[in-house]
């Protein structure tokens, strides 16, 4: 995206991914873009096959106590709405018009080392510091880049936020009780909108990739392994934790695919340091109980794009300056409102009946209330000010 941005201004850049293009646009992740993040696609001119394909949702269910309970996002939000469009289809489309561009993306190209960052990224004088390089292995050769700016969007296990001299960095882990067992299956979704439920059995969300597709997921414990989990057995839970008192039936179908996802909330503070930025997961982690990871990494492109467009156009760095904390206003509230919803909709194993009770409490103040309501949807359609 950065990348694509970056090209719409006259800006080259490059590339490197240390997977195979197969593999990148297979990898099955999040699925819910906020209406920032579809206008960012439009407006860029890759949001053809998003429009065509993607489903418009105008709100998601909660459902606990065996009831549905729907937050409606455009008459809490002024009228806005997600896009339910898979993650693998965006990437497809960016790497499509990259290519057809004329754009520079190295498949199994694997950064090993940033150099020549220079020593202290805060300061508005350090852009005028030496260039640094990149040295990545493709093929069988070792290659090195020399560039104006590095930016490691290499996600959470990348090496770029590692590249950040020890002790600059101030970073924030919590992790949580539990992680998500996630399936995707052929099979029309149950319903039109997504269900966040909470059951004393755990929580459960049901999703979708397409017409045709359901993605579901259910609250397992850290150390859950697949082995244990037979396709009948999904099934079994899901329809469990989604019973509810009216008429209501979860469709079965051939699961495609399974996996666990660690639930954990990360933030790396600055996002820069000199010549090298940090932007998407390599400086931010969510739970996916808010639908914010990919929509973060958008936000953070889309805003470094505009300040690096700035600074190399005129040399105006004041943008560039303001990255970071500009960026971290929007992490800290998508931080919070994934903390709030995580929380929110799983029961803690290792809380007691208090806690247990106080959840429900705010479950029910959450969709009776229209102020608590808004909360939510505001957030979750990423419409809150930070
Ligand atoms: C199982 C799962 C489910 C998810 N579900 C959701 C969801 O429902 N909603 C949501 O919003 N978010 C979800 N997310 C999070 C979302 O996918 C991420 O927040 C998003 O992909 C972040 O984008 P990114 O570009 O920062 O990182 P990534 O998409 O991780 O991209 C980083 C890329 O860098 C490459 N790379 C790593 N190291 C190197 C190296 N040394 N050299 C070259 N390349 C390298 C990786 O191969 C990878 O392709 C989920 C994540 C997972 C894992």
């Amino acid at each position: 995206m950065l990348s694509h941005l970056l090209h719409l201004e006259g800006i080259d850049s490059v590339v490197l991914e240390s997977r195979s293009r197969d593999r990148v646009e297979q990898r099955q992740r999040a699925g819910i873009l906020e209406q920032g993040t579809v206008d960012v696609l439009r407006a860029s001119g890759v949001g053809d096959r998003m429009d065509r394909q993607g489903l418009v949702h105008e709100g998601i269910e909660l459902r606990f106590d065996r009831e549905c309970h729907r937050i409606d996002f455009p008459s809490l939000t002024g009228g806005r709405a997600v896009m339910v469009y898979a993650q693998t289809e965006v990437v497809k489309d960016l790497i499509a018009r990259r290519l057809a561009d004329g754009g520079h993306v190295l498949f199994e190209a694997e950064a090993t080392a940033v150099e020549g960052i220079s020593a202290d990224g805060t300061s508005a004088d350090k852009m005028d510091g030496g260039r640094p390089t990149i040295t990545f292995r493709h093929g069988d050769a070792e290659h090195t880049l020399r560039c104006d700016v590095v930016v490691a969007c290499d996600g959470f296990h990348g090496m770029g936020r590692r590249c950040v001299p020890a002790g600059t960095l101030h970073t924030w882990t919590r992790t949580y009780p539990f992680a998500w067992l996630g399936i995707l299956a052929d099979v029309p979704p149950s319903c039109d909108e997504l269900i966040y439920a909470r059951h004393e059995r755990g929580f459960a969300l049901h999703s979708m990739r397409s017409p045709t597709v359901s993605r579901l997921y259910l609250q397992v414990t850290p150390d859950a392994d697949l082995a244990d989990w037979s396709d009948e057995r999904i099934w079994d839970e899901l329809e469990a934790r989604f019973a509810v008192h009216s008429d209501w039936n979860l469709e079965r179908g051939p699961i495609t695919e399974k996996g666990i996802t660690p639930m954990r909330s990360f933030v790396a503070e600055p996002m820069r340091h000199g010549r090298l930025f940090l932007a998407g997961d390599a400086a931010h982690i969510v739970p996916p109980t808010g639908a914010k990871g990919l929509n973060l990494a958008v936000a953070d492109v889309t805003l470094l794009a505009r300040a690096l467009t700035r600074w190399f156009a005129d040399g105006d760095h004041a943008a560039v300056d303001a990255y970071s904390q500009t960026a971290l206003r929007r992490v800290w509230r998508a931080e919070h409102f994934s903390y709030l919803m995580t929380t929110m909709l799983h029961p803690d194993p290792e809380a007691g009946d208090f806690e247990c009770r106080l959840q429900l409490a705010n479950l029910r103040y959450t969709v009776a209330s229209t102020a608590a309501a808004t909360v939510v949807a505001e957030n979750y359609v990423g419409a809150a000010s930070a």
